[in-house]
């Protein structure tokens, strides 16, 4: 499967914000964030001037397949899946990314970054009520069991879990207690410019 392979801390310094794609240095001084928020490019480029309402939409989806990891195709694919569900097409395109396997392994704890739970998923690695599933797309459902096959202990406590997620002391595994809601969804987001963009 095609993905970006480029420097992840250009991404984030190109939209202005953390899109926490580095695990722990995310969190840390040595985040380039943090360190020089200017977006990448030459020297005499390097402003961030006023986008135009095209540009705003086209920067909120940029910025949420980043998140995400994910490219055009495949968001496309999940934004023409969320119009066709009934509800909020914005609110309902990000459940269906938070409930990605990858999503959800970096949600629980298991990774610090949704490349690192990428990475795990596809050396067979994780396993979905039983099963080996080595799909980072993989959409979990409401009481599906994931478990890591060396990992045996929760993979942070419990008050720090996610409410949508708990660990399941009987099958030491994380269970999705239900879907996540948009309130579960901390990235800023405004999935309406995305909406916007797709409903030109
Ligand atoms: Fe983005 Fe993390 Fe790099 Fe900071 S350290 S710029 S949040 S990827």
């Amino acid at each position: 499967m095609a993905r970006y392979t480029g420097a992840k801390c250009k991404l984030c310094r190109r939209e202005g914000q953390k899109l926490f794609l580095k695990g722990s240095r995310c969190l840390s001084d040595k985040c380039a964030v943090t360190r020089r928020n200017q977006p990448p490019g030459p020297k005499h480029l390097r402003t961030r001037r006023g986008y135009s309402e095209y540009g705003r939409h086209l920067r909120e989806k940029q910025k949420v397949k980043r998140i995400y990891g994910i490219l055009e195709t495949q968001f496309r694919r999940y934004y023409e899946e969320a119009a066709r569900v009934k509800g909020v097409t914005g609110q309902t395109l990000l459940i269906i990314l938070e409930s990605r396997l990858d999503s959800v392994i970096y949600a629980a704890g298991f990774s610090a970054s949704r490349a690192e739970a990428r990475q795990k998923i596809r050396q067979n690695k994780i396993t979905v009520n039983g099963k080996s599933v080595n799909i980072p797309s993989y959409q979990v459902k409401p009481n599906d069991v994931l478990k890591f096959v060396t990992v045996e202990t929760a993979p942070r406590p419990e008050d720090e879990m996610p409410t949508w997620l708990l660990w399941d002391k009987n099958e030491k595994g994380i269970k999705m207690n239900s879907l996540p809601t948009r309130d579960d969804i901390h990235h800023e987001i405004n999935e309406q410019l995305i909406v916007e963009y797709y409903s030109r």
